[in-house]
């Protein structure tokens, strides 16, 4: 079974890829940033505790999007495979992804680290504001702390896979064609070569 991570900060193209790539290779797609936007707007406990988080561009803590990541594994006993999109964030999600995914006899078979310069970050971050009106997207402050939450805790997480030769780096700066031909090339050569 295929476990795919797409990587990247925010703003790289991850939802926008996974949409492609889900479809491609039939996969589940698994975004923790999306699962919690239903629970905002649907103002559940869950989502009125996570939303003091994600006003302010910090990570909701880690139990949370792990509980919520075994959940979906678990209901989804017949996939074909998984595409995680914004997770893992921390190297706690990573390990504790791992020990979930071993438990099953299982394991990660790729990370594909989407790369954009934090100019580019600011810059898509402000148009996706203008379009979706994402209340974590509008303000400089908080753009500014997920830029840095990225860096500080998310960012390790390229040695981390890349220590156990799972990481694959693409240019997120690219066209959305461009950076599909890309993934697809490299997930077409895993799936051939394993
Ligand atoms: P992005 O546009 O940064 O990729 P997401 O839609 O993935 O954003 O997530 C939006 C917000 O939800 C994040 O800024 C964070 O507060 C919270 N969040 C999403 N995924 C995680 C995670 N794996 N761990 C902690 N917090 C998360």
């Amino acid at each position: 079974m295929l476990h795919l991570i797409l990587f990247g900060p925010p703003g790289a193209g991850k939802g926008t890829q996974s949409k492609i790539l889900i479809s491609r290779y039939n996969l589940v797609h698994l975004s923790t940033g999306d699962m919690l936007r239903i629970h905002l707007k649907e103002q559940t406990t869950l989502g009125v505790e996570a939303a003091r988080y994600i006003n302010q561009g910090l990570l909701v803590p880690d139990e949370v999007v792990i509980d919520m990541i075994k959940e979906h594994i678990e209901s989804n006993p017949h996939a074909h495979g998984f595409i995680y999109d914004g997770f893992p964030r921390t190297i706690e999600q990573a390990a504790k992804l791992d020990e979930l995914l071993a438990a099953r006899g299982q394991q990660i078979g790729l990370m594909i680290a989407l790369d954009l310069p934090d100019s580019l970050i600011r810059e898509r971050m402000c148009k996706r504001a203008e379009i979706e009106g994402r209340a974590d997207d509008a303000k400089d402050e908080v753009i500014a702390t997920r830029i840095a939450t990225y860096h500080q805790k998310t960012k390790p997480l390229l040695d981390y896979y890349s220590t156990q030769n799972k990481c694959v780096q693409v240019g997120g700066a690219q066209t959305i064609d461009e950076v599909s031909q890309c993934t697809c090339h490299i997930i077409d050569r895993l799936i051939q070569h394993g």
